[in-house]
């Protein structure tokens, strides 16, 4: 297959992680036989420096016209005292509005061999940790309409039909390449929003019967996801319950480095980036951890591309790497070998050249 990746290296550790990614998806090409393009969008600070904003519309434009966007991280002290409308986050809604993603999806997965990194307790860790988070990313309270009045504060929170379905779709399709189990949370013993949120979830399951669904309040999906979160597969929820819970469960894996996430629209191209930011303080130093936006790579080649047995392969080999006793810096531990964010990329194509 051949694909078109547009590429934002960004700011700070952006340019380091995202060059270990891209030799990563060339050893993928190169062993099934796929060719990937990509085309350097510039977006950020650098993007700011360069053009004085921090997404000019040609670069928008680069991402839209791609069959996905693979993007590092954004920002840095250099740009805190720009006005507003200019500082590089700008850059990023910029773009998750004009690629029209309205679902985020983020992994919690712990990796065994960083088990003792978790501050969960071993015994609930060594069930398994490895679920989504599909959250709604532009509707809900974030978007409603904000006032305050005469001393009272008002939020308004209101889900359409439309836009509950078009997100539980995506939760429904993600369950289904993974273990098939779909967990929609709510608040529905309160909220009008969370029963109409359930109501769509139901008549939606009619046309996935292969995905078991299942509904949680969300207050005691936060104590689940502390409790037992072996049990969880996928999990589906509106813009702010996603939000808090995917904190919570990216801190239960222990290393915010390794987490990689996707954002999707209505078609194939998806936006996808490791969870961190930019790390000012590691830049240009070797120090970064690449893995976050390696397997975010590896979400592309999933979700986008429908390349699953490529997208397991880097999985396999992260999981060696990690076999091997390597670790960048942030998740070094007592008996491991340190190596670079250079090496590290080296050591898991490697891995990936003897898996093939
Ligand atoms: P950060 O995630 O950049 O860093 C937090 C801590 O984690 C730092 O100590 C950093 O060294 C470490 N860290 C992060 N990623 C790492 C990696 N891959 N390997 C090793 N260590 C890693 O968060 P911050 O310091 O709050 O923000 C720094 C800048 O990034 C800010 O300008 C912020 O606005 C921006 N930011 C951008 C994004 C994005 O581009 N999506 C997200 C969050 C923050």
């Amino acid at each position: 297959m051949v694909k078109n990746i547009a590429v934002i290296r960004g700011d700070g550790i952006g340019p380091e992680i995202v060059e270990q990614a891209l030799r990563v998806l060339d050893a993928v090409a190169l062993r099934y036989g796929h060719t990937f393009h990509y085309t350097d969008v510039d977006m950020g600070g650098c993007a700011i420096d360069k053009y004085g904003d921090p997404l000019p519309e040609t670069e928008l434009q680069k991402c839209v016209e791609s069959d996905s966007v693979l993007l590092g991280a954004v920002g840095g002290d250099k740009w805190n005292d720009v006005p507003a409308q200019l500082r590089p986050e700008k850059g990023l809604l910029r773009l998750r509005a004009g690629m029209g993603v309205y679902s985020n999806n983020r992994p919690a997965k712990i990796w065994k061999q960083l088990s003792a990194a978790s501050p969960l307790r071993q015994e609930i860790v060594d069930k398994g940790i490895d679920f989504i988070i599909v959250r709604e990313l532009i509707g809900g309270i974030y978007f409603g309409e904000h006032k305050t009045e005469g001393g009272v504060a008002t939020d308004m929170l209101r889900y359409s039909e439309a836009e509950i379905e078009r997100i539980g779709r995506i939760g429904f399709e993600t369950a289904r390449k993974r273990g098939k189990k779909l967990c929609s949370v709510e608040k529905s013993n309160v909220l009008d929003s969370s029963r109409l949120w359930k109501q769509v979830m139901h008549r939606l399951a009619e046309e996935y019967p292969d995905v078991a669904l299942s509904d949680m309040l969300v207050d005691n999906c936060a104590m689940q996801i502390v409790k037992n979160p072996a049990q969880f597969d996928v999990l589906v929820t509106e813009n702010m319950f996603g939000d808090i819970l995917s904190d919570e469960a990216s801190m239960i894996t222990g290393s915010i480095g390794m987490i990689p996430s996707s954002s999707l629209g209505a078609g194939s191209c998806g936006l996808y980036e490791p969870i961190h930011g930019s790390a000012p303080d590691i830049a240009g130093k070797d120090l970064a951890n690449p893995i976050g936006t390696i397997l975010s790579a590896a979400m592309m080649l999933r979700y986008s591309f429908d390349m699953p047995q490529e997208a397991d392969a880097i999985e396999t080999a992260v999981s060696a790497y990690l076999d091997d006793g390597w670790r960048t810096a942030d998740i070094m531990s007592e008996g491991m070998t340190q190596v670079g964010c250079r090496q590290c990329g080296e050591l898991i194509i490697r891995k990936l050249r003897e898996e093939g």
